[in-house]
This record gives C-alpha cells, structure tokens and sequence, in this order.
C-alpha cells in the first residue's frame, strides 16, 4: 500500500532534531519491518514504525507529526531489541513527540475530562497521561 503524503517539504531540521534528541542514527534504518512485527501496538497503529522511520529519514515532519502512530507507542522496547540496525525506535518514537509537544500541542486537556473519567481513571495512569501528552 503506498504511503499517503499530506507534506511535500523535506525539513532537514527536523531530521537532525531528532536524531539529536534520540541519540540514534535514524539513517541507518533500512526497512526490514521486524519493529512493526515484533510492536505490540501495531495493530492500533496508524501507521507502522518502518513507515515512521522512512517518512522521518525524508524530513517529512507534517506527515510524521500528523500520525497517531508515536502517541500509540507504548515505549515498550520490544521492537528496540528487535532491530537488525541496532536502532532504539522507542527513543525515535520519544524524540518525536517530545518535538511535537514543543510545538505547544496538548492532546489531552485536564481541566475537561468528564468526572467519570476523574473518578474511574487510576492516578498513575492519569500521570502518565498528562506527562505523556501534554506540553
Ligand atoms: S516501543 Fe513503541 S513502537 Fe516499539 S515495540 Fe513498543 S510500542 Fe511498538
Ligand atoms: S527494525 Fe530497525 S532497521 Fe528494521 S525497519 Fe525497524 S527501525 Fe528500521
């Protein structure tokens, strides 16, 4: 299935971003698919980490920071340790929400969460949510 581009600037900036925040050579990424197949989220994925990876490698920041596909990720290091390259996805995956939440982007407001969310949500989780996405 081809990839759908929304994005048609290449932002060399935004590849160095990352790769800075990361740690992690994001060119040396070769698209063997074994993160995507390995990920236990996959599945609830919009599109798959090889995807992220290729559209990453291209500088297409729009198209990467539209997915859901880094908010899914559950940092789980499955697919870290699964890689033939060697790559940390999860720290790839960290290094593009965290550029996305720069951009004052928050994907989950307090202060309208609906009461039986308050009351039924463990604390940890809230926590966990809030650090997660929320600027
Ligand atoms: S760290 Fe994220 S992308 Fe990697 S296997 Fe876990 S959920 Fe999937
Ligand atoms: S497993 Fe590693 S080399 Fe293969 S597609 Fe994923 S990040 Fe790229």
């Amino acid at each position: 299935m081809p990839i759908e581009i929304s994005d048609k600037t290449v932002k060399g900036e935004f590849i160095e971003k990352v790769m800075k925040l990361s740690g992690q050579n994001i060119q040396e990424c070769f698209q063997c698919g074994t993160c995507g197949g390995a990920c236990p989220m996959s599945a609830h994925m919009d599109t798959m980490p090889r995807k992220i990876m290729r559209m990453t490698q291209l500088g297409l920041e729009e198209s990467v920071q539209e997915s859901g596909t880094c908010w899914t990720c559950a940092s789980c290091h499955t697919c870290t340790v699964s890689c033939p390259r060697g790559i940390d996805l999860a720290r790839v995956m960290e290094a593009i929400r965290q550029l996305t939440l720069r951009k004052n982007v928050d994907l989950v407001e307090p202060s309208k969460l609906d009461e039986e969310t308050l009351r039924e949500l463990p604390q940890i989780a809230m926590v966990s949510c809030f650090r997660k996405l929320t600027s």
